[in-house]
């Protein structure tokens, strides 16, 4: 079929996902056939860098053998059967290995089919953790400012990016928010033990005042959708005090940080922390089907583990839950990681891509580059040192994306922080090549650049 005929039927059937359609269907969208390695092609045949893993959720590339030989093995079996009262092989083999993977103490697993699913988990179990217990009035959530935690109304209630959660306001329930320690834009000083400081303060403060209110503390190790923004190492540990300390569940979203994108397997390993709640979901079957998971203590499972009549089971679950298909492909998934060292291949990668970002980093309108492993991001703002943003109408982040596109690399940004997230495997010529696409699409459209670009490339 040509571009033209799958076009029009786009613009006839199809709504895109956090999609301005007027927008997408002005701009000729590009429309994937196929994927290969770290590259995605086109239905008109042009090729492209999947620079953000395709949103941040790729590994090993696409068309991996084994993860498509896994598929097919288990397509022998079965496609699905439900989880809800019975078992299936690989979702209790699945269960097992994540286990074995996650911060030491998460000892249960449960299931569900997207990142936003295991948050709303994350929060009934801690929610009905307190009730089951016998614990009265401890209802509320507290959150972070610019936190994103998914897009279900559960999820959208402990978030805070107005762009996105503003206009179902009426719909949440309501979650108190505290300030995300970013050095790069704070309330709290300059330096970062200030941010930190300060941050952990507020959080202290409403701990005291509200903690007999507060079921649980929820967070991501490197606010996503937020900006991304690492928290500054060591306070996440901090945090998992302060929440001991007071009685207070500690649910980290890892749904982004998870399966090695930090340069560690989780993000909570590099404060050597375990949470209470620990979601995950993109990278666990490689990018290739939805499966998400929440694991929480033993502890926590006691709580709800009871003789029937007592109303203390978790009652949630879904049609795909434990689906057959996904969990065969994230044990193979989990398989290749232990294959190929990957995780301590990214950690050395990593090193070397913060390097090639050096020439960004010295762009005229490069405010800040942030690097957790290979979760980038590059923002861009009017006046470097004022920290002045681009007038939002320029549309500037997105310019700079369809540059990329034009020069060879699809990319997703926030508003003006340019994401750049390559599938684990990319090797360091890939990198090298990514980066100075960005560099360039960055240069051309924020800058006068002509010579600069000559220089770069
Ligand atoms: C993407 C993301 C989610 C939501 O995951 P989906 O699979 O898109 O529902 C939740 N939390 C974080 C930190 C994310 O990055």
């Amino acid at each position: 079929m040509t571009y033209e005929e799958l076009y029009e039927k786009n613009r006839r059937y199809l709504w895109n996902p956090f999609t301005q359609m007027k927008e997408y269907l002005a701009d000729e969208p590009v429309i994937i056939e196929s994927g290969y390695g770290c590259r995605l092609r086109d239905v008109k045949g042009n090729e492209y860098w999947d620079g953000v893993s395709s949103v941040w959720l790729n590994i090993h590339g696409h068309q991996v053998p084994e993860l498509d030989a896994a598929i097919r093995e288990q397509l022998n079996s079965i496609a699905h059967s439900t989880l809800l009262g019975m078992g299936n092989v690989p979702a209790i083999l699945l269960a097992e290995k994540l286990v074995t993977i996650v911060p030491r103490g998460l000892g249960k697993v449960f299931y569900s089919d997207s990142g936003a699913e295991a948050v709303e988990i994350a929060l009934k179990m801690a929610f009905q953790y307190w009730k089951n217990r016998g614990v009265d009035g401890k209802t509320t959530f507290v959150t972070m400012r610019e936190a994103y935690h998914g897009d279900t109304v559960g999820a959208v209630s402990v978030g805070s990016i107005d762009l996105f959660h503003q206009v179902y306001a009426p719909l949440l329930f309501p979650s108190l928010k505290i300030p995300f320690p970013n050095p790069y834009r704070n309330p709290y000083g300059e330096s970062v033990e200030d941010v930190v400081n300060g941050s952990l303060r507020a959080v202290e403060e409403v701990f005291q005042k509200q903690g007999d209110q507060i079921a649980a503390m929820i967070v991501e190790p490197v606010q996503g959708a937020g900006g991304m923004v690492p928290m500054p190492s060591g306070y996440l540990r901090e945090l998992r005090n302060l929440c001991s300390a007071y009685h207070i569940l500690l649910i980290v979203d890892e749904v982004a940080t998870g399966f090695g994108r930090t340069g560690k397997m989780f993000a909570c390993e590099h404060d050597g922390i375990t949470p209470d709640i620990l979601a995950v979901a993109k990278g666990i079957t490689g990018g290739y089907l939805p499966v998400a998971a929440t694991l929480t203590t033993d502890e926590i499972y006691d709580a709800f583990y009871a003789d029937y009549h007592e109303f203390k089971t978790l009652y949630h679950g879904h049609s795909y839950t434990g689906n057959q298909l996904g969990c065969a492909v994230a044990l193979e998934n989990l398989k290749l990681f232990e294959q190929r060292n990957l995780v301590a291949e990214v950690e050395q990668k990593a090193a070397e891509l913060h390097h090639y970002l050096d020439p960004i980093r010295s762009l005229s309108h490069v405010g800040d580059v942030r690097q957790s492993g290979f979760m980038v991001g590059i923002e861009l703002v009017a006046d470097k040192a004022t920290k002045q943003p681009f007038p939002l109408q320029q549309r500037t982040g997105v310019r700079v994306a369809r540059r990329c596109r034009e020069l060879g690399m699809l990319l997703r940004p926030l508003t003006d922080v340019m994401v750049f997230m390559p599938p684990l495997a990319a090797k360091l010529e890939e990198l090298k090549d990514m980066t100075s696409i960005l560099y360039q699409a960055i240069a051309e459209v924020t800058e006068d650049h002509q010579t600069r670009v000559a220089e770069s490339r």
